[in-house]
């Protein structure tokens, strides 16, 4: 419960910041002329656009049609503002951005709000922890993707967070001596799909992926 005003207070930081932000990037600027998915959507100049640090489910797949329902209230037909990170395209060419709409930061609505979950892809990190937060909210609501009754998405429930550095190739527990100097948090999935291995000084070879194959158990 203590821990659940700390995630308050981060949220209502990173709020803050968001104004200022804009004000700095007026260029960035375009109206959005359809919605993909819940984390795609295709500009009125007919960039396509992936919002960056979050995964939404796809279309055809449970609770993906509500993704893309509610992005598609919050973006469809508005001008929206485009924040980039350390990549602007991906290897489809779609652009990679933090989406906002006045003071609406989209990526972290909809993680905060339970239709997307985040995805953290070296090296678009910059709101990484912000979107960690959020999405612990929407895990103690058990909002969308976290009701209690839905099915759990299998990736979050088998696939432990570890943390590497900005420089180093290992994955960390949370508590390493080694992360002293930066500790940036993401799937072990995705730390053993970058060739990173694991800190043999913390212990963290002994977290494993669990492919969970039961799905609702205790289903009402
Ligand atoms: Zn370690």
């Amino acid at each position: 419960m203590k821990n659940h005003h700390k995630n308050y207070a981060h949220f209502f930081l990173f709020f803050l910041f968001i104004p200022a932000f804009l004000a700095l990037a007026p260029d960035n600027v375009n109206r959005v002329a359809r919605v993909i998915d819940g984390d795609t959507i295709e500009l009125e100049n007919g960039e396509r656009v992936r919002y960056i640090g979050i995964n939404a489910p796809e279309i055809d797949h449970l609770f993906g049609k509500e993704a893309a329902e509610a992005n598609s209230t919050l973006v469809y037909g508005k001008e929206i503002y485009l924040q980039y990170d350390d990549q602007e395209r991906d290897k489809y060419g779609r652009l990679l951005a933090y989406v906002y709409i006045d003071s609406i930061f989209i990526n972290g609505w909809l993680v905060e709000h339970g239709y997307a979950q985040i995805l953290s892809i070296p090296p678009n990190l910059k709101y990484q922890d912000n979107l960690l937060n959020l999405q612990q909210i929407a895990k103690e609501q058990n909002r969308g993707l976290w009701a209690k009754t839905d099915k759990k998405p299998k990736e979050e429930i088998s696939d432990p967070i570890v943390y590497v550095t900005k420089t180093g190739k290992k994955y960390h527990l949370a508590n390493c001596r080694y992360l002293k100097k930066s500790k940036i948090p993401i799937h072990l999935s995705e730390a053993l799909a970058r060739d990173y291995t694991a800190c043999s000084m913390c212990g963290a070879s002994s977290l494993k992926i669990k492919k969970a194959k039961s799905e609702t158990q205790n289903a009402e």
